[in-house]
């Protein structure tokens, strides 16, 4: 027996419909329970062999600033005894940089940010270079345990996976990425 237009159609919205309560109910945010830090701040310091280059460390506290007003508790806290951002040979056709997390259980316990001593960096924004702000925006996001994201939805946040040479639009925070640094933190 063939099928009426009528049902054909109505087959179709349905389907469709579906689609889109499916899409619609996919989270498209950085965050998820997880491991975290048991309090409400973590330490980041320099490198105790001076990697990392006087006039970068402004970006680096910017981005930590960054978090610190997202309107969590959480702080970001520079450390003079600490030593956890480095900069250091990735390959030249490595990641911008690269946080490695360490835990306990359900907790965090260390974070190493280690920046691509292989790349070439600004700390202006300048257009065939990678910009430090960006690049450790992102990565205090990768120390709270935020992920990176891929969505076409997610281009304009710092949780974005997608970096490179110019790019800037990840040293400032999108209401999601805020959304992520709340939930886990408050
Ligand atoms: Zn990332």
């Amino acid at each position: 027996m063939k099928k009426s237009k009528g049902l054909q159609l109505g087959a179709m919205l349905a389907a469709m419909l579906l689609l889109f309560v499916v899409l619609a109910s996919t989270p498209a945010s950085a965050y998820s329970a997880g491991p975290r830090w048991q309090g409400t701040s973590a330490y980041y310091g320099w490198d105790w062999w001076g990697s990392i280059p006087s006039d970068w460390k402004p970006a680096i506290r910017n981005a930590a600033a960054t978090w610190n007003s997202a309107g969590s508790v959480f702080r970001l806290n520079e450390d003079f005894w600490t030593a956890n951002v480095y900069k250091a040979s990735l390959g030249v056709n490595g990641p911008q940089a690269n946080t490695d997390v360490s835990g306990s259980g359900q907790y965090i316990t260390s974070v190493t940010t280690t920046f691509n001593g292989d790349k070439t960096w600004t700390t202006t924004g300048e257009s065939n270079k990678h910009d430090v702000q960006d690049v450790a925006t992102h990565e205090f996001g990768h120390w709270l345990f935020l992920y990176d994201l891929y969505g076409t939805g997610d281009t304009e946040k710092t949780m974005y996976g997608v970096g490179g040479p110019g790019v800037t639009k990840r040293r400032t925070l999108e209401q999601d990425d805020k959304d992520g640094i709340i939930y886990l933190y408050g």
